[in-house]
């Protein structure tokens, strides 16, 4: 079992931190995030880096690895010990998108150490960077190619820096930066600290480590550590949707499910905060448990919960361990897990004593990695399913009008009502009267219609980029769009599993080796400015003066249209559907 890092009776926030030797200031920003305790991944690689050992850590998104490299490096750097010159901290990740997260979050955990970081990635205009950079940044956060640029043009010094992060390595190695990885490492300083984080360690990431890490501390969380056959068989289901859709998901993925009772777990207790104050708007009877509540809040909220004056309990993990709560219908993850032991852990609360019991989980697309680490180490099969539509909403609220229609006309006492009945039957038809005032009952209609969530289709399992470019082409005729509205189409039961196969487009990008343009600036290019999975770019071939690049046809226009408004090597080129090819196909 996971060792108990903070009492579940309201003992002082974050404590599990400071028994990690923290500094104090950073320990309270991470109160005020709510986080609770460590998460495994934390708990294993702080104290090595507080240390100044180096560490290869095997670990995903969604695992908290961000705080686990960020927390150190900000107790180490002593802003206030010396004059902000230089930057001492070099965070490298593979995507623009990561790159703003993570220096959000550095923000985030040292702004009462007055630790300033900046993101540098390719698009964006060099000359802010550069006047940024000359102010002064204690934590750089950059993706490779600009990285190298800023470099080679001494616009980023690297003598003060101590501490070197590489964050999800294998990616990068994916995307084809392996030469610039390379490079900005060779540029470092000798004397540094150096964390290598990747979701897995293929031959190629153990070989960098072994050139560029001084005996790393070695870090994994996805061992096994789930006793067999210790989870229990329930429905197991989830949900992958992007960060901003979260809620609306949440929420109709319960009217869909209408449990009877249920625990919705959260990370944080902000998160328990802003989720149970969203349910209730949305006319849940919600409670939130969490960490910082008193005994007696505590005890009022179980009391509720237990004579079912609320439906929903949402706890974080730490607050829910000390629950004596025998049966509920469902289990919901607001967030996965940040490991297979909590998420066993955590839905071992449904499905009791041979009771049916759903888990449902929502993850975003990048903690795609950890969903199918928690399956590996339950040995079960989580079935991902698409987001409820908004048709499926309707035909569930009708479903409900139906059954409560019903349990009115078997109960009787109408009579009352015939009259008024028999008069509109005067005028209207009876079945139009019927009809009319199903309308009324039915909450659809009083709700009102909501927005759709779009769905986030996943791709296959990562190939590297090696054998992608040794893989046939998939072939046109794609089932894939098939699968996904078979899915979307029947309304609860079971849904198919997306198919990931795709037709596949190429596009013409009218700059080659002349331009000096190499596979991961387009790859590069594709992922940032498109925000499109690395995993999804197929074949690239470049040619003296243009390039060509497989990519998934639905969303090819849309690649299109952005990189017209993008740089390519500094660079505005053309870009085109290939004419070679003949059209969409
Ligand atoms: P990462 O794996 O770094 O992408 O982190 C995943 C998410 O977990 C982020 O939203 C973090 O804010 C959150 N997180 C990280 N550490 C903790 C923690 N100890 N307690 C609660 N949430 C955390």
């Amino acid at each position: 079992m996971t060792p108990r890092t903070a009492s579940p009776d309201g003992s002082p926030s974050a404590a599990g931190f400071s028994g990690l030797g923290l500094d104090t200031r950073v320990v309270s920003a991470l109160a005020a995030l709510g986080y609770e305790e460590p998460t495994p991944v934390q708990r294993e690689a702080i104290p090595p880096l507080l240390e100044g050992r180096d560490v290869l850590g095997q670990a995903a998104t969604g695992t908290g690895k961000t705080a686990a490299f960020a927390l150190p490096l900000l107790h180490l750097l002593t802003p206030d010990a010396e004059p902000r010159e230089r930057t001492r901290a070099f965070i490298l990740v593979p995507t623009r998108e990561l790159a703003m997260q993570v220096a959000e979050a550095v923000h985030k955990y040292g702004k009462a150490m007055g630790i300033v970081a900046l993101p540098i990635y390719g698009g964006a205009s060099m000359e802010t960077q550069i006047r940024s950079l000359k102010r002064g940044v204690d934590v750089v956060v950059a993706t490779p190619g600009r990285a190298l640029d800023h470099i080679r043009r001494k616009t980023l010094r690297l003598e003060g820096v101590r501490t070197v992060i590489l964050d999800e390595a294998d990616e990068m190695l994916d995307m084809g930066f392996a030469e610039d990885l390379e490079a900005i490492l060779e540029a470092m300083p000798a004397e540094r600290q150096t964390a290598l984080f990747s979701a897995t360690l293929p031959p190629r990431i153990a070989e960098i480590a072994n050139k560029h890490l001084r005996n790393p501390v070695r870090v994994r969380i996805d061992r096994e550590v789930v006793p067999a056959g210790s989870a229990p068989r329930v429905r197991q289901v989830a949900y992958i949707v992007s960060r901003a859709h979260k809620m609306a998901t949440l929420g109709r993925v319960l009217d869909v499910e209408n449990p009877t009772s249920a625990i919705v777990f959260c990370r944080t207790r902000t998160e328990v905060d802003e989720v149970t104050e969203t349910l209730n708007g949305r006319g849940y009877r919600a409670e939130a448990l969490h960490g910082g509540l008193s005994q007696e809040q505590r005890d009022r909220v179980m009391k509720k919960f237990r004579a079912n004056t609320t439906d929903l309990l949402v706890a974080t993990d730490v607050a829910a361990r000390g629950l004596d709560v025998q049966h509920v219908s469902h289990v919901v993850n607001y967030d996965v897990p940040s490991a297979a032991e909590a998420y066993v852990h955590r839905i071992g609360r449904t499905g009791r004593a041979g009771r049916e019991g759903v888990a449902i989980t929502l993850a975003e697309p990048r903690e795609h990695r950890l969903l199918r680490n928690i399956e590996y180490q339950t040995k079960q099969k989580i079935e991902i399913a698409a987001v409820p539509t908004v048709a499926d909403l309707r035909a569930r609220r009708l479903e409900m009008t139906r059954a409560s229609l019903r349990e009115t006309i078997l109960a009787g006492g109408l009579d009352q009502f015939r009259v008024l009945v028999d008069s509109l039957a005067q005028e209207f038809d009876v079945m139009d009267v019927a009809a009319a005032a199903v309308k009324q009952a039915d909450a659809t209609e009083r709700d009102g219609d909501p927005e759709e969530i779009p769905t986030v289709t996943l791709r296959p399992e990562r190939p590297t980029r090696s054998e992608r470019d040794r893989a046939p082409t998939p072939r046109a005729g794609s089932r894939r769009h098939e699968a996904a509205k078979a899915g979307a189409r029947s309304s609860g039961g079971k849904r198919e599993r997306i198919t990931p196969e795709w037709d596949v487009a190429r596009l013409y990008i009218g700059a080659g080796r002349q331009a000096k343009v190499r596979p991961a600036d387009l790859v590069g290019a594709i992922v940032n400015e498109a925000g499109v999975d690395p995993r999804a770019i197929g074949a690239i071939q470049i040619t003296e003066r243009f390039s060509l690049v497989e990519v998934p046809d639905e969303i090819a226009d849309g690649i299109i249209d952005t990189l017209r408004g993008a740089t390519i090597k500094g660079k505005r080129v053309p870009v085109r559907r290939d004419r070679e090819q003949g059209g969409a196909g």
